[in-house]
């Protein structure tokens, strides 16, 4: 079973509508949407919950008003501004709270604890294109890329025990935590990226940092034909850095039809230039995971 994820350097690079095709086209995946701050491939795929899975997540710091003296003490050391005075009293910002503890450690009246967020859920689920293991981060949670692992080991035993011959992971956007969750251990990365002076920056970082996995990167260049200069410019980084373009997709207003239609580009034109694309996208996946 091979794992390929798909990720970009920045949101909007129609990385969610290229996953959501190549799903249409690969008959043997289970679909692993990572992406857990955003989770929007559900949209389009619409799969059937089978499982609802809560996460427990980060720790957060609350008072005991009862106890506490407004001292003041833990307001000083928060190093995350978390904690302030509204009106009178000393007040803890769940979504600033980082959950260090240290509050709890010095508050002498022992007026701290701390409490575990079980707000985030993950999902068992089935979609039209196959089994779906997804997740939904709750308000101010982090602990993100815990999230995105408990994601991707959820689907990979679905994939085994289904005999599913892929994993396709949606992965976050960026470079941080959630990304290196997405991508370690991974067959292929795929990057989706854009001909702008940020999509270069943004593919930089992220070649970067795929490539401190060992893992080679592979480029989905989208829209190449809004900007043919910077596709010039990316193709010619590409080449400097032995980085091969698997697919140029030019931009089209199928993108947008499709996804307010809830269908993926090839459902909503099996006979387009796009369909040759992601197919012939497809086909290379297949290729290089042999
Ligand atoms: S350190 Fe404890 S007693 Fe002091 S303000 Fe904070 S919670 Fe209240
Ligand atoms: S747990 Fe840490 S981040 Fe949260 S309020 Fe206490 S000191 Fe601040």
């Amino acid at each position: 079973m091979k794992q390929i994820t798909i990720i970009s350097g920045k949101g909007g690079t129609g990385k969610t509508s290229i996953i959501a095709a190549l799903a249409s086209v690969a008959e043997n995946a289970v679909i692993a949407d990572c992406d857990v701050d955003a989770a929007d491939l559900f949209l389009v795929l619409k799969p059937q919950i089978l499982f609802e899975n809560k996460y427990l997540g980060g720790k957060t710091a609350v008072i005991d008003y009862s106890k506490c003296t407004n001292c003041g003490i833990c307001k000083d050391l928060c190093r995350f501004d978390a904690i302030n005075t509204i009106g009178d009293r000393i007040t803890i910002s769940e979504f600033s709270c980082d959950g260090c503890e240290l509050c709890k450690r010095v508050c002498p009246e022992d007026a701290i604890s701390m409490i575990q967020s079980d707000s985030s859920r993950w999902f068992i689920s089935d979609s039209r294109f196959g089994p779906m293991v997804y997740a939904r981060l709750g308000i101010a949670e982090d602990n993100s890329g815990k999230l995105v692992t408990v994601v991707r080991e959820e689907a990979k035993k679905i994939a085994k025990a289904k005999n599913r011959d892929f994993v396709i992971i949606d992965g976050p956007p960026g470079i941080g935590c959630p990304v290196i969750a997405s991508i370690t251990g991974v067959d292929i990365a795929i990057i989706v990226t854009e001909p702008t002076q940020s999509g270069l920056h943004d593919l930089k970082r992220v070649v970067e940092l795929v490539n401190n996995f060992s893992i080679k990167p592979l480029i989905i260049l989208n829209k190449f034909d809004l900007n043919k200069e910077m596709t010039e410019v990316i193709e010619k980084y590409c080449k400097k850095n032995d980085i091969e373009i698997i697919a140029w997709i030019p931009f089209n207003r199928i993108f947008v039809d499709a996804m307010v239609n809830q269908q993926t580009i090839v459902e909503y034109n099996k006979f387009s230039e796009l369909t040759n694309i992601i197919q012939s996208i497809w086909n290379k996946i297949q290729k290089y995971t042999v």
